[in-house]
């Protein structure tokens, strides 16, 4: 078998959070496209309902969608029980839910920092806790956690302290997942994206403004595509990724470079 057969994803079942849409959908479409099951779980159920529909639609695979607030154990818990019952098994597990908020350190009130960190790092570990226990259990899986650039570097000029601390905390749980979980076959990687044309950056109104600023500052001048960070995931998904457990790919055009 050649390397691009068996990088394919055939029968692999897998739920992407924060699917419905931007980088997520984009994903779990590349997902599809290589033949795994998916699960859309999202908050937003109509977009992940029309999401999901789309992938039964262009490939011959099953795709459901799933209402989940990922910063809720007990729907963490019952969307584990759906896929489960639906698919049968969870191979992997592609914990992408995340929000941004662009607020000075000083004005932050405890519910704005308290959400951030509750929806882009509590939401990961209950998520990637949740996949680990059924991936122990069944003898292995794959974990792939959504980071950023932002995890890395204090990206100028917004202020956004608690998404850098949520972002380099999801690195850092990473790693840790993945060096407790070597023995049990669970590989856990993360990709820290750099600025991406989705939803969370071209429709908000306090960041819209900077993008043209980002863009002259990225030494590409332009923003990273959703569907730049397919290959990567794909591949972290896949069986040809067998030795690749505890890193954090950063597809940012160089932007941390500079
Ligand atoms: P997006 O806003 O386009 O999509 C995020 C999705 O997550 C939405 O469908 C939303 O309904 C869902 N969601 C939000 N809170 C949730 C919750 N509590 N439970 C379940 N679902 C929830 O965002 P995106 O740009 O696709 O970002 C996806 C991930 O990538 C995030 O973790 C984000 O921090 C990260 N990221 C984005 C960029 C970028 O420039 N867009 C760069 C680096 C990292």
């Amino acid at each position: 078998m050649g390397i691009i057969e068996k990088m394919r994803l055939d029968g692999k079942n897998i739920f992407v959070t924060g699917g419905a849409r931007g980088i997520g959908k984009s994903v779990a479409t590349a997902f599809a496209e290589a033949g795994a099951n998916v699960a859309i779980v999202d908050l937003d159920i109509n977009e992940a309902k029309k999401t999901a529909m789309e992938l039964e639609k262009n490939h011959s695979i099953k795709a459901i969608a799933i209402e989940a607030d990922v910063t809720k154990p007990d729907d963490v818990n019952a969307m584990i029980a759906t896929v489960l019952d639906v698919f049968g098994r969870l191979d992997v597990a592609f914990c992408n839910a995340g929000i941004c908020m662009n607020i000075p350190a000083e004005e932050m009130t405890f519910e704005q920092w308290k959400k951030v960190i509750d929806i882009n790092l509590t939401g990961v570990f209950l998520t990637a806790q949740a996949a680990g226990k059924v991936m122990i259990e069944q003898g292995g899986g794959s974990i792939i956690n959504t980071a950023s650039m932002s995890g890395h570097i204090v990206n100028v000029p917004q202020p956004q302290c608690s998404y850098n601390a949520s972002k380099a905390g999801v690195i850092q749980l990473t790693k840790s997942l993945a060096v407790e979980w070597a023995t049990k076959n669970v590989r856990v990687n993360c990709i820290s994206p750099g600025y991406m044309g989705t939803e969370l950056t071209l429709n908000s109104p306090s960041l819209k403004p900077l993008i043209e600023q980002w863009n002259k500052m990225a030494p590409l001048h332009r923003m990273g595509r959703p569907e730049e960070l397919q290959s990567i995931c794909v591949y972290l998904a896949g069986d040809t990724s067998s030795f690749t457990t505890g890193s954090d790919f950063v597809i940012d055009g160089a932007f941390t470079c500079i």
